[in-house]
């Protein structure tokens, strides 16, 4: 599939613009959607002057109109960071739900495919490890993290309501922690923190006593991963994610070795309802789309430091 006409809504985010990169690269023309609020003109370096990018400075919480045919419409605006959730919780409600919605009806309107990405946060603090796709989860609705988790959780349900009732063609991602180069400095999430920290030889902020655990997904694999959902005849959801699990405690001491740092460990209290442990049971992804990640933490993080130190990407 390339030679398409491509909405990506969060198009200026982290995973946004790596994605409107990989559909630029195939010949797809892409419109990126974006109110900035967590996304960045910077995150577009190299493609913005592209002859087939358009940008669009909007809130797809809003009423969202694109002029001309489209052939996809992938949903990726959301803050995703947890020091967000606090931060901006009634906007990520409103993108979440009627973002989704806005989003939805474009595609309808437009006879597009639609592409949904939620997130591992609908297990929310997990009893079933690792978490396959028919998990329901464990989500706490009423506290700081249920502004993101119940807003994916209605997103995945309006989509399928509008595959089931609409009839429209609908892929859903379920996407687990990814990192990479052109996450903000700020970010607030742990890789990010953690590289910016050891760089700057300043404390690495640890989370309770690091025993929690996350399963690392570099960007490259990530987004290889969601083209071939894309591309798929499958709706999903589908977990796009990296199987190798590993506690916090043991990530900083990683980023210490690669970055070369002596930054001493800091442990600041857990925030509330943080996942104890997360790791994607990645079978479906395997069998439905023959993807599989390839690219270990030791590198993903050797590349990631080498761009937050100021190098290139790659
Ligand atoms: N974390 C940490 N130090 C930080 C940032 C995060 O120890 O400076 C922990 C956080 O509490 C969680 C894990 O790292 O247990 C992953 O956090 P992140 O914010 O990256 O994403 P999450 O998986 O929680 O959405």
């Amino acid at each position: 599939m390339a030679d398409q006409r491509v909405v990506v809504t969060g198009g200026a985010g982290f995973l946004g613009s790596h994605l409107c990169r990989s559909l630029l690269a195939r010949g797809d023309s892409v419109v990126a959607v974006d109110n900035l609020i967590t996304g960045s003109l910077d995150n577009l370096t190299g493609i913005s002057g592209h002859r087939d990018f358009t940008f669009v400075h909007s809130d797809v919480s809003n009423f969202l109109h694109v002029p001309g045919p489209v052939d996809a419409v992938l949903h990726f605006a959301s803050p995703a960071s947890p020091v967000d959730f606090d931060r901006i919780p009634i906007q990520i409600l409103k993108v979440g739900s009627l973002g989704t919605h806005n989003t939805l009806g474009l595609a309808r309107e437009k006879g597009a495919r639609y592409f949904l990405a939620s997130t591992s946060e609908v297990y929310g603090d997990p009893l079933v490890h690792p978490q396959p796709e028919t998990y329901w989860g464990n989500v706490n609705p009423l506290g700081p993290r249920g502004v993101y988790d119940e807003a994916k959780r209605f997103a995945e349900a309006i989509t399928m309501a509008y595959h089931r009732h609409h009839g429209l063609d609908v892929r859903i991602v379920r996407i687990f922690n990814t990192y990479g180069p052109y996450m903000r400095p700020d970010d607030g999430r742990v890789v990010s923190n953690f590289i910016v920290q050891a760089l700057a030889g300043k404390p690495i902020t640890i989370h309770g006593d690091g025993k929690q655990t996350r399963s690392f997904s570099y960007v490259d694999d990530e987004v290889r991963g969601l083209l071939a959902l894309l591309d798929s005849d499958y709706v999903g959801p589908v977990n796009i994610g990296n199987p190798t699990e590993f506690t916090v405690l043991e990530l900083a001491e990683k980023v210490l070795a690669i970055t070369g740092s002596s930054s001493e460990l800091r442990f600041d209290p857990r925030p509330v309802d943080d996942p104890t442990q997360r790791r994607p049971d990645l079978t479906l992804a395997r069998s439905v789309l023959g993807w599989k990640p390839e690219i270990s933490l030791d590198e993903g993080l050797a590349r990631t430091s080498r761009w937050f130190a100021g190098g290139s990407v790659g």
